[in-house]
């Protein structure tokens, strides 16, 4: 009782100590392993039996789809290295390998399904072609925004189907970082009407380019580094990146002149880091928690990040670069919602997995927006009322 009480008191200390987010990181982690020490009335012999061990110091790969430190999506694996280090006073290290160092951007989810690396940084909707279930798990157009997908994701089941659907491919998944709404994207005409997509050639790749071709936009994919000169080339008419913070680094601005929101084919996306099954189960339960807590601690930052960034990228857009921000009329809207409901219901009707998992985050996407209405919308409403 006496012990329960001062493993309490400690905890309570170092929370107050914590002054910055990444020590209040370090510190819940702490503060987890304390209670979970007080919890069973723990053994002191096994205790002291187990710190008499040399401890054994784990030294991971981490394979990525983005460039080596790339803004936002690459520093959020970089950012969960440096804190699995930190917070596993150096048995765990980490190695973070950008795109083509270790493996091409694209091999990561076998590469790690294999254990040519423990882990992988990137983002579910790029294994379309393993599974088309695993879209559900990054964005969808229409879907869940950051706070609804975080939700869903640990307290509305969606982790334990994301389990399910990567079990058989050796790999055990993590929500790890998110970027929130992005934008529609950058523009050379206006859009005005249905009509004026009819024929546009713009790179806008996964659900949302399969909505876009049914409503007569030549919908391509590229990569994110070619897009610049593809639109001043004349290659493509039209290009969705991700927001401001990431488009103005782009230099987006110098090519085309409107700037359209909201980005409804990536209302909140998901990163994931992948870890080989097999490495992550020889990993002693402490170990595991670092491993979770750095992943939701930086699934949380990423957002926290952008939208501190966006916020001021976006300023300078408008305000130093003379950008026209537009918003997406409600017609065209309206019919992108109605073709992306169709296209999900087909793919629902041709794949049960796809269909159980999406009428899990359907279910929960209905129930959110029946309370966000009356909190978030309403808030948002009524702060702007004078
Ligand atoms: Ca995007």
């Amino acid at each position: 009782m006496a012990g329960a009480l001062l493993c309490q008191t400690d905890a309570a200390v170092l929370m107050v100590k914590g002054n910055n987010m990444k020590t209040n990181i370090l510190i819940i982690a702490l503060t987890g392993l304390l209670l979970a020490g007080c919890g069973g009335g723990s053994d002191v012999s096994t205790a002291t039996a187990e710190q008499a061990a040399p401890e054994k110091v784990y030294k991971w790969k981490m394979v990525t789809t983005w460039p080596k430190n790339f803004p936002g999506l690459g520093m959020a694996a970089e950012n969960f290295a440096v804190m699995a280090e930190k917070m596993s006073g150096g048995r765990l290290q980490v190695k973070v390998f950008g795109a083509g160092q270790l493996v091409p951007a694209l091999e990561v989810f076998d590469a790690v399904s294999q254990g040519t690396a423990e882990m992988g940084h990137s983002a579910g909707y790029y294994w379309k072609g393993k599974t088309p279930t695993s879209a559900l798990f990054t964005t969808i157009p229409f879907g869940l925004n950051a706070q609804e997908m975080n939700s869903w994701l640990h307290y509305g089941g969606g982790m334990a189907l994301w389990q399910e659907l990567y079990e058989p491919f050796n790999l055990v998944p993590l929500a790890a970082g998110n970027t929130g709404v992005q934008m529609a994207g950058w523009f050379n005409r206006e859009i005005n009407s249905l009509a004026d997509l009819k024929g546009l050639k713009m790179r806008i790749p996964g659900l949302g380019g399969e909505v876009m071709s049914r409503v007569g936009v030549e919908a391509v994919n590229i990569p994110g580094g070619e897009l610049y000169t593809s639109m001043q080339t004349g290659v493509i008419d039209a290009t969705e990146w991700v927001g401001p913070y990431n488009d103005l680094a782009f230099g987006f601005h110098q090519v085309a002149k409107y700037y359209y929101y909201p980005g409804w084919h990536e209302p909140g996306p998901t990163l994931e880091l992948i870890v080989n099954k097999q490495a992550y189960e020889s990993l002693p339960a402490d170990l595991q928690a670092i491993v979770e807590g750095a992943a939701r601690a930086v699934n949380q930052d990423m957002l926290d990040d952008y939208t501190a960034r966006n916020n001021a990228a976006l300023n300078e857009l408008v305000n130093t670069h003379g950008v026209e921000l537009r918003q997406l009329p409600d017609e065209v809207l309206a019919e992108l919602n109605r073709v992306t409901d169709q296209v999900l219901e087909e793919l629902a009707a041709s794949d049960s997995q796809f269909k159980k998992v999406y009428d899990s985050q359907n279910a929960f996407k209905l129930q959110a927006m029946q309370y966000h209405k009356i909190s978030e919308e309403a808030y948002y409403r009524a702060r702007e009322l004078k």
